[in-house]
């Protein structure tokens, strides 16, 4: 696996993938920064040997040129994250481009113009992609967040780089937290895998259970477990139709020696509204009316054991609807029980989405051993796909 640590930059252009992918307020500010914070060690590792760094990214989904979807917004923030200036030009191919990196000099950074307002970015076109494969000596692809996607700046530049390409920082240590979990893991191993819907989840499921000791199944989704196996569950989310795949999983995992742990109680409400009026059940008798919200007191001690037993910690999706303050106590619960499970020398990742909006806003973000970047693509990558923009580097 290549990384930066193979080259020298020295005098060399890097054109380097990066995931500026942020959120923009109406005044068009950045309201959350950790995808530029996380591109930074890349860029001053280059910097520091003598090197220029011509960055790529997509902002948004534009259809063409769209001013608001413009990478000059964020010109602001990431001068000031990586401490040094920016320059920016107003293409991402192009004569303007071309002039742009034929003056840039070592120790300099230029920021193309967001790459998707060329369709041809998205259906990964080869002509596109040499054009920009042009802007730079190295390729550098740190873009975990779009690495499942075979787009012209994440994947298919990399065939004009026969050696020259290597993995970022932050790519780098994605893809080496990933496999920590997966292949190389100490055991006993856990995955929790909480959230919505089992269907969004099944390929995860099937893949990792060949990879675990111990798998919790929390939120919403283990409602259709319960119904399954004749519980009752009142209003609580399910989905009928994936009943019998909950039983499936449930054998398969006992066949394959997986421990499962399902909440035993959960908090109900009356109403899906953070002041509905609550009570705790049995996960298997919750009343008509009532719909399980969050995981209850006795789960959330179990869940503490095992988590605390276990010395490799995987954790995709909340235990309730943690979005509410009244329901998010057994999410925040397990955050604790993860937290105390890093201190005591387990490895932790957390990735995917919710679950990663809900440790930084509880302030696990610093406990864990890694917050994954890349929603979509982590998921992919603990479904046991290989994905495109990884591949492409490997080659
Ligand atoms: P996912 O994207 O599949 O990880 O699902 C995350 C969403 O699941 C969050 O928005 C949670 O509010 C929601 N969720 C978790 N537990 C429940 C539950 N018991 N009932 C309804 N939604 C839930």
């Amino acid at each position: 696996m290549k990384t930066l640590k193979d080259f020298n930059f020295e005098n060399k252009k890097a054109i380097i993938r990066v995931d500026f992918n942020v959120p923009l307020n109406d005044k068009f500010e950045v309201t959350d920064t950790t995808r530029i914070q996380a591109a930074k060690s890349t860029i001053i590792d280059i910097l520091e040997q003598g090197g220029s760094c011509v960055l790529m990214s997509h902002l948004g989904r534009p259809k063409g040129f769209q001013d608001e979807f413009s990478l000059k917004h964020i010109v602001k923030s990431v001068t000031d994250i990586i401490g040094c200036k920016v320059k920016f030009v107003e293409d991402c191919v192009g004569s303007k481009v071309e002039d742009a990196v034929a003056n840039l000099e070592s120790g300099e950074i230029l920021l193309l113009e967001n790459l998707r307002f060329y369709a041809e970015e998205t259906k990964g076109d080869v002509a596109f992609a040499e054009k920009l494969s042009k802007f730079g000596d190295i390729y550098v692809n740190d873009a975990f967040g779009t690495a499942h996607r075979a787009h012209a700046s994440t994947t298919i530049i990399a065939q004009f780089f026969e050696e020259n390409k290597c993995f970022g920082n932050l790519l780098a240590r994605e893809i080496e937290s990933i496999d920590k979990v997966l292949n190389n893991s100490e055991k006993p191993v856990l995955a929790i895998l909480g959230g919505a819907k089992v269907s969004s989840k099944i390929t995860v499921i099937e893949n990792i259970l060949d990879k675990v000791d111990h798998l919790i199944i929390g939120g919403g989704m283990s409602f259709t477990f319960i119904k399954a196996k004749g519980g009752k569950i009142g209003n609580s989310i399910c989905e009928d139709d994936k009943q019998d795949l909950a039983l499936d999983i449930l054998k398969q995992a006992k066949e394959k020696g997986v421990e499962v742990h399902i909440p035993v109680d959960v908090v109900a409400a009356d109403d899906f509204s953070n002041d509905a009026n609550t009570q705790v059940c049995d996960i298997d008798s919750i009343p008509d009316g009532w719909e399980g919200v969050d995981a209850g007191p006795k789960s959330r001690e179990i869940f503490d054991e095992v988590v605390n037993k276990c010395k490799t910690i995987l954790w995709n999706g909340p235990l309730g609807v943690f979005e509410m303050e009244s329901f998010a106590a057994g999410t925040i619960a397990l955050g604790h029980s993860i937290d105390k499970a890093t201190k005591n020398g387990a490895f932790s990742l957390v990735g995917g989405g919710d679950s990663v909006a809900a440790v930084k806003q509880f302030g696990f973000a610093d406990k864990v051993s890694y917050v994954s970047t890349g929603g979509g693509a982590m998921l992919e990558m603990l479904e046991g796909k290989s994905l495109p923009g990884i591949e492409a580097i490997l080659k």
